[in-house]
């Protein structure tokens, strides 16, 4: 289900959520592609200033829904370093987004916060699934997910 090109974009995302995680922001990268391959935009999370609803997924559905075309939204695929959260879920919902693939899952992500003594969150840990239906959803990626495994690690080290 995951192609060469499906992995050039996630290693992608992780070096974007590298890139958050060297700025103080959590460790969270994502790619908007279109049907025809082109990379359209990429953000990643910018939670450090308080604001914790900047998350990357949340700012591609609100570019995808000012810039592209209802049919070109459906037919783009949008990659990301972890699965989407509720919130992003419901909002790629609402833009209309097509296929989402992740590098590391919610539930990973929730194992490794209580491996590493974390806080849980107070949002849900949903999947994809559990909030929008009718969309291709693939991951995770294994070897990918141990290096978002590592960058999760780094966060909660600092923060100790
Ligand atoms: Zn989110």
């Amino acid at each position: 289900m995951i192609s060469e090109t499906d992995l050039k974009h996630l290693r992608r995302c992780v070096e974007l959520a590298e890139t958050a995680l060297e700025k103080g922001d959590e460790p969270f990268g994502s790619v908007l592609v279109s049907a025809a391959g082109e990379v359209l935009f990429e953000d990643h999370n910018h939670v450090a200033g308080g604001d914790h609803t900047q998350h990357p997924e949340f700012a591609i559905a609100r570019w995808a829904a000012n810039h592209m075309a209802p049919e070109e939204r459906s037919e783009a695929t949008v990659y990301t370093s972890g699965e989407h959260c509720p919130m992003c879920a419901a909002a790629h919902g609402w833009a209309g987004l097509g296929r989402i693939v992740y590098a590391s899952s919610s539930e990973q992500l929730a194992g490794w916060l209580i491996e590493l003594g974390a806080a849980p969150s107070r949002v849900r840990n949903l999947s994809i699934q559990e909030v929008i239906k009718d969309t291709v959803v693939d991951g995770p990626v294994p070897e990918l997910a141990e290096h978002m495994h590592e960058l999760h690690g780094r966060l909660h080290r600092a923060k100790q």
